[in-house]
């Protein structure tokens, strides 16, 4: 299959026909193949549409559904919900106002040079990246949800997400060895920014030249010098990172102000 047309992209922004492609397959894709959801993966999943209720960035209808979904699962008194129930309000069969989430997948920040790469786990990072930023500066959000005095609650709820949901099993085998290293030492909304900024390039290092890696978006240490100079020290002639910088940076680059709106349906 060739590729559909190349869309222009501009690599200092983030795209919001990502973040909502990315859970148009999360919920009508990866979710399909658990057919009930029980016991933790179920735990996991309400904890997770919670987060993504309170603190996604998106367009009205997007978090009207997403909210909708939370309130639907927080209602309901059943131990057992079959996979079914949840894609039917997905898809909004109850015809409720104002809420959609488009299925049309439209990867633009996250698209590859050919079909097979980068795509949903792109789009899945992004998501964990902007909701640690979400949460460290807009904490109200999550006011009265039980998780409002957790530094680490975004990080907790992204491990479990993996380890319950996430197609790539190696990917969440690594992950969780990652997270069983050193999550907990996490004490601030903000070190949880950049906890996941470090074992994304931890990845991004192991994966260098692996056949999985787009030749057009190399595996990098990120964000490269030419996005942010003053992330870059050098002390005696050695790299190191400026931490001070890549959080100002990480809170920038994924921030509301950020989105981009075009290519979304
Ligand atoms: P991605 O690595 O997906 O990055 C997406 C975007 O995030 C980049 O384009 C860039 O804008 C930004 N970015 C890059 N680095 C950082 C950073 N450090 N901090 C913040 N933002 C950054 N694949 C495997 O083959 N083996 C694995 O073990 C594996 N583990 C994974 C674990 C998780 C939790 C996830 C979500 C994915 C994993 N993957 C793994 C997939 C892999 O990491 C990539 O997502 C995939 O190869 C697509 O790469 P990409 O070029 O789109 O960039």
């Amino acid at each position: 299959n060739a590729i559909e047309t190349w869309k222009t992209l501009d690599r200092s922004l983030l795209y919001m026909s990502d973040l909502e492609s990315g859970l148009h397959y999360l919920l009508r894709v990866e979710l399909a193949s658990h057919k009930t959801l029980e016991g933790a993966e179920l735990k996991t999943f309400k904890d997770f549409t919670i987060l993504i209720a309170k603190l996604f960035p998106g367009r009205q209808p997007v978090v009207k559904l997403l909210e909708t979904l939370q309130e639907w699962l927080v209602s309901l008194p059943l131990d057992k919900i079959p996979y079914n129930a949840i894609l039917d309000l997905v898809n909004n069969k109850m015809r409720i106002s104002g809420m959609f989430l488009s299925n049309r997948i439209q990867w633009v920040g996250c698209q590859g040079s050919r079909q097979q790469l980068r795509g949903y786990p792109c789009s899945l990072w992004t998501l964990f990246h902007t909701l640690t930023v979400q949460a460290a500066i807009r904490p109200e959000a999550l006011r009265n949800t039980g998780f409002e005095d957790n530094p680490r609650v975004v990080l907790q709820i992204m491990r479990r997400y993996i380890q319950h949901f996430f197609g790539c099993r190696e990917c969440a085998q690594h992950f969780e060895e990652m997270a069983e290293e050193s999550m907990d030492s996490v004490k601030t909304v903000d070190e949880a920014i950049l906890w996941l900024w470090k074992k994304h390039n931890a990845v991004n290092k192991r994966l260098a030249g692996a056949p999985s890696e787009d030749p057009e978006f190399p595996k990098v240490q990120w964000p490269t010098p030419d996005f942010c100079p003053a992330c870059h020290k050098s002390i005696k002639g050695l790299h190191t990172w400026n931490e001070d910088e890549v959080l100002k940076f990480l809170k920038r680059h994924y921030s509301t102000e950020n989105i981009s709106y075009k290519y979304t349906v």
